[in-house]
């Protein structure tokens, strides 16, 4: 057992002014592991004026000695890789070597991809009779959550540092301890005091403090929608700038000429990918109808080849949920989905055999889901794919644009070109074209209830910059 009892202020370690902790589950043995600190709002007055005090020194840091800063955290990340992953394995649940290469390896690309910060900030221009040059924004209050834990600090943390702000983060309670090892990291690299500081705790509490704070000059959230209308509101009240990477209801269109294996196996995959907790998860997937009983064949093949288990053991490829509110949450949409006339070709909302401990849910495929169906329309985050058939290509996009989110899709066709001219007409911030790997210098965001802003590369970093025309 863990007990983390200090939050990381003004470049030291120090106690909460609160007095309650919140318990670290771990989502295989549902057994408490650790206690952190729930923070409060005098936390957070704390850490904003500790950011507030290096903000000057840090901005007019030459951009080769922060892109230095942000190599070196890479670097210690990339020293601790192995404990970090079995960390997030044990909290989130995501088989270990998953957990080393997509939690830990995309954090470490990350901090890495942003170390060059002179080639990622745009250059001073002329415009009319002025110069328009880029600041920082100042103060940037990081919220974050907890299915990507550690990657999803990363885009926020290291393109705040790289644009020169200072960053006051509070990670998911519900996914915690990752955020503390990289607050040791940034501890021993030795950056300047005050510059990156962590308050841990809850959402309605040091959530709503960070983005209600007056210090704070904008908040970058990344969560459900939910929550992120909220901080939107109580960022409002101070004119605060806003980034909010929100939920999804991902569509991947396969056109009739694609290759029906791979676009199907690729789309389970996504579907599946971290046990279905991923914003982007492709899970809608359009299919012509003539093909429906083909690719349901493909897609229960493919459902049937993950084997949910202890994170921790070689054989396994889809570990449990994060928590049990999430694992109730996820049985109630799979129940939801039967009860409103959706196919069930494999899964089901008991858990799977031999796995009644843990947050464990069955892989699960549906076909014959229509638009109108909540397994279509609502974010379920876990593993649970809806198939749907359309008619016409035109029916394609228009199922795949019904929908409040706007956040990832997939387009898969033998032809690049069609399938590019498909994903234009798709209104997500991100499409991918047949299985194309994740870009991580590419921007990434939402559109509609998605969100608003991107993230990633020097598009992330230009999020974290205020635009300031002097007149000449
Ligand atoms: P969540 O909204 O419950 O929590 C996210 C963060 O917000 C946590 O740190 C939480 O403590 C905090 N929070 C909760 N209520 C708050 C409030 N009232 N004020 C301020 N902060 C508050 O989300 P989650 O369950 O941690 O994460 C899952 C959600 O995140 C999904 O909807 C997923 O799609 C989304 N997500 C989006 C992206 C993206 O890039 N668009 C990436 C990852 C996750």
């Amino acid at each position: 057992m863990q007990h983390r009892d200090r939050i990381y202020i003004g470049g030291a370690w120090v106690a909460s002014s609160g007095t309650e902790t919140i318990p670290v589950v771990d989502s295989s043995s549902e057994q408490v592991v650790a206690t952190i600190p729930a923070g409060v709002a005098a936390d957070v007055d704390r850490a904003v004026d500790a950011a507030q005090g290096p903000l000057e020194a840090w901005s007019a840091t030459p951009a080769e000695e922060r892109g230095a800063a942000l190599a070196r955290i890479a670097a210690g990340l990339d020293r601790r890789r192995r404990q970090i992953s079995a960390v997030i394995a044990q909290e989130l649940g995501m088989p270990l070597d998953q957990s080393d290469a997509v939690q830990v390896g995309m954090a470490i690309t990350t901090f890495a991809s942003m170390a060059p910060v002179v080639d990622l900030l745009p250059p001073d221009e002329h415009v009319g009779h002025s110069l328009v040059t880029y600041e920082p924004v100042g103060v940037v209050g990081a919220i974050t959550p907890w299915n990507f834990p550690l990657q999803q600090i990363a885009v926020k943390v290291a393109a705040a540092l790289a644009a020169g702000c200072t960053v006051v983060l509070k990670p998911s309670e519900v996914a915690p301890l990752n955020a503390f090892l990289l607050a040791e990291i940034v501890d021993e690299v030795g950056l300047m005091p005050g510059v990156f500081n962590l308050v841990s705790g809850t959402g309605p509490v040091v959530g709503e403090a960070i983005a209600s704070h007056p210090g704070v000059d904008m908040v970058s959230f990344t969560g459900s929608t939910r929550a992120g209308i909220r901080v939107a509101e109580l960022a409002a009240a101070s004119v605060k700038k806003v980034a909010l990477e929100l939920g999804g209801k991902s569509p991947n269109i396969v056109l009739d000429d694609a290759d029906l294996d791979r676009a199907v196996r690729f789309g389970v995959a996504s579907a599946f990918s971290n046990a279905g907790q991923a914003c982007s998860a492709q899970s809608r997937m359009l299919v012509p109808r003539s093909l429906l009983p083909a690719v349901e064949e493909i897609a229960v093949a493919a459902a049937h080849s993950y084997s949910p288990g202890d994170p921790f053991a070689d054989e396994t490829s889809m570990g449990p949920l994060v928590s049990s509110v999430q694992q109730q949450r996820v049985r109630s949409y799979i129940t939801r989905g039967i009860d409103e006339g959706a196919k069930l070709l494999t899964g089901g909302p008991e858990p799977p055999e031999g796995l009644e401990t843990g947050f464990f849910v069955r892989p699960t495929v549906f076909s014959e889901v229509t638009n109108d169906m909540a397994i279509a329309q609502e974010e379920i985050f876990g593993p649970v794919l809806a198939i749907m058939a359309y008619d016409s290509e035109e029916e394609a996009v228009a199922l795949a644009n019904d929908s409040v989110y706007g956040l990832s899709a997939g387009v898969w066709s033998a032809s690049p070109e069609r399938a590019v001219s498909i994903g234009r007409r798709i209104k997500t911030g991100h499409v991918c074209i047949n299985g194309s790997p994740f870009d991580q210098l590419a921007p990434f965001g939402g559109c509609k209830r998605s969100g608003l802003g991107r993230e990633n590369g020097r598009f992330g970093v230009e999020e974290f910059l205020e635009v300031k025309t002097l007149q000449l």
